[in-house]
């Protein structure tokens, strides 16, 4: 491969051979992929259920079944939901119901109140609606309480507290074509109309749990992070977590949440082991409070949020490299390991690079970047060896980028003990702890940090069967081909919005992408309330020609990329051929995806929908 020697001169000198780590990481993947994909989890379904009981209510709620009809029937009441009912009320549509399982608005906030729990996106660019509510993060990065009670905020001004079910699962939706309407089941025997129904279940909402032999024998406590039982550790989301002081403590798993809650595991339990298949790259966090001349600054710009929004995600495709708003570790590490890097590389040079050299700076930069994390590891951990366990052999965004400032530094306390079980993962449960090859681990208490669905069934997912015109299921119509029409719609499901990430432009600001989704889909209604139609509905061939261009337009490069990646969540567990992010997120960012969208709204010919 011949590289330009001006290329060669740009990058430097480097402290490794590519070669080498690239054997090295591929080793470290082959290692971790095994044939049972997405199946080596378990669902929290039967025997498994209480996991994800609500530890959170104060009471359950009793309410006699309902019985009537509103315009627009939301499900989910996270920020996809919360983004929705906004939209829908201000455009002047009134008759909206949040269905929510949970008994309260917040969705992922709701749920993830684990200690430590905060946003690794900036607070300015991810609380949604801030200058419309008129309130400012008191730092850089929240945490989730500050987040949590930003939703009630946003429910209490848009006023959907008002007709919204809380404590109430969808357990059916089924569209009935004589009457133009969709009916909804839900498990307290409400039987609900709704002209049109928006889907905001979001995209991490089910927590799974390892199937590691022996798991059902476990007789100690144990729970899954995103039902923390303060009861039984003590403290809350802030941290004091005094009842573990005599307590044995096991934390699977070392992904994004287990960096945010370890710290404070380890200052509060008497002994913590932590499990650990495959170490997270955790980069600083440099946290810090919003102070008043920041804050001046921001606030004296009109309509700052949706720039500084738009100027985030731009950086995150090179779009703009001279202006980086936020200017933080997403930033840095999109510039440097993404397709932004070639861009940037190419405005230095002045020239185009060729598809190999795009490639081999994208990758060299990432095994830079890589080390530079290699180093700060080497920097903070008191022993070598473990500082070795502690270095992920793997590019910087085949799992999501950690940030944090004491999740490492916790490892050199005397009571806790990293078990690096070198890809392998716990290899049994006893009734009284762990097994990992012949060390058995006693615990008291196991907290399962393994993460939430993301590859099984769509309906599985949502936890209610949808059954479009004819009773098409929707889950069987997309396990034969996944087929949307610009991601929110799909052909015979009428009057059906699904704010989801398929077959759509993929931002680490995931409330960026809701806007723009709510948005959208407000566009939508608006147009067929304003029309007068029963329904609104994308033709096949709208679909088929969205679907196809959407395909060929997946970046071949970022399908390569998570192929060779280290199996996770992003790569459907090393299987990208089948649902992954690789597939499903739009090649040319999801920017453009934004823009795109916009730019059909503006033409007002709503091309590819009937309105019947
Ligand atoms: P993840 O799916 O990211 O991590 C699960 C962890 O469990 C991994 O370390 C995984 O190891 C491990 N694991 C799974 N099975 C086993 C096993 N049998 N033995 C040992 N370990 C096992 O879940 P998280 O809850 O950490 O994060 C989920 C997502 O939530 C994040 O990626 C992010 O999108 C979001 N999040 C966002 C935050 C934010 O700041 N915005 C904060 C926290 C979470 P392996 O890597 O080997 O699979």
């Amino acid at each position: 491969m011949e590289l330009g020697k001006d290329l060669l001169e740009a990058v430097g000198p480097l402290n490794f051979d590519p070669n080498e780590v690239r054997l090295r990481f591929a080793a470290a993947r082959d290692k971790r992929l095994r044939e049972d994909g997405n199946d080596q989890f378990i669902e929290v379904a039967a025997e498994f259920s209480d996991y994800k009981d609500d530890p959170y209510l104060k009471a359950p709620m009793t309410r006699d079944p309902l019985k009537d009809t509103v315009e627009v029937a939301i499900i989910g009441g996270g920020f996809g939901g919360l983004l929705m009912g906004a939209e829908l009320k201000k455009a002047g549509i009134d008759s909206v119901r949040i269905i929510e399982q949970g008994g309260d608005f917040g969705g992922t906030w709701y749920w993830n109140r684990y200690p430590g729990a905060m946003c690794d996106v900036e607070s300015y660019i991810y609380l949604p609606l801030l200058e419309e509510l008129g309130y400012l993060p008191k730092q850089k990065y929240s945490f989730g309480p500050e987040i949590l009670e930003h939703s009630r905020r946003l429910a209490r001004h848009f006023n959907l507290y008002e007709n919204a079910c809380l404590q109430t699962s969808v357990t059916e939706l089924r569209w009935s074509c004589e009457e133009g309407l969709w009916r909804i089941r839900t498990n307290r025997d409400d039987d609900l109309s709704a002209r049109y129904v928006v889907m905001a279940n979001g995209p991490l909402n089910r927590p799974k749990l390892p199937a590691i032999p022996g798991i059902n024998e476990f007789e100690e406590h144990s729970f899954h992070t995103s039902r923390w039982d303060y009861a039984y550790t003590g403290g809350n989301s802030t941290g004091g977590l005094d009842r573990l002081s005599d307590k044995r403590v096991a934390v699977i798993g070392t992904g994004a949440t287990a960096i945010q809650c370890v710290p404070h595991l380890g200052e509060w339990a008497k002994e913590l082991y932590v499990f650990q298949r495959t170490p997270s790259m955790v980069n600083p966090r440099n946290n810090r409070a919003t102070d008043s001349e920041f804050a001046e600054e921001l606030l004296a710009e009109p309509l700052w949020q949706k720039k500084r929004m738009d100027n985030f995600q731009s950086n995150m495709e090179g779009a703009a490299p001279n202006t980086d708003a936020v200017n933080d570790g997403w930033t840095e590490l999109a510039a440097r390991v993404t397709h932004a890097a070639v861009i940037n590389m190419e405005q230095r040079l002045r020239r185009e690079l060729s598809l190999e050299e795009a490639v081999w700076l994208v990758e060299v930069e990432d095994f830079k970047k890589m080390h530079e994390v290699y180093d700060r590891v080497d920097g903070i951990l008191n022993d070598p060896e473990l500082a070795r366990s502690m270095k992920p052999d793997f590019r910087s965004m085949c799992k999501r980028p950690c940030f944090h400032d004491e999740y490492l530094q916790t490892f050199n306390r005397d009571n806790v003990t990293l078990v690096d079980t070198e890809g392998r993962g716990v290899d049994e449960f006893l009734s009284n702890g762990v097994r990992v090859g012949e060390q058995v681990y006693e615990v008291d208490c196991v907290i399962f940090a393994t993460g939430f669905e993301v590859g099984t069934g769509f309906s599985r997912r949502c936890g209610y069967p949808i059954y479009g015109r004819d009773g098409l299921s929707l889950s069987e119509y997309w396990d034969k081909e996944r087929a949307t029409f610009q991601s929110y719609m799909v052909s015979r499901f009428p009057n059906l919005f699904n704010l989801a990430i398929g077959q759509n432009g993929v931002t680490p600001n995931q409330t960026h992408s809701l806007a723009e989704g709510a948005r959208h889909v407000t566009h939508i209604i608006q147009e067929a309330t304003a029309r007068g139609r029963k329904t609104v509905e994308p033709t096949k061939e709208a679909q088929d020609k969205y679907t196809a261009e959407f395909k060929a337009a997946v970046d071949p490069l970022q399908a390569d990329f998570f192929a060779s990646c280290t199996p996770g969540y992003l790569n459907n567990e090393g299987s990208v051929e089948n649902f992954s992010i690789a597939t499903e997120s739009y090649g040319p960012g999801a920017h453009q995806f934004f823009s795109e969208l916009a730019a059909w709204r503006d033409t007002g010919l709503f091309q590819g929908l009937d309105f019947c």
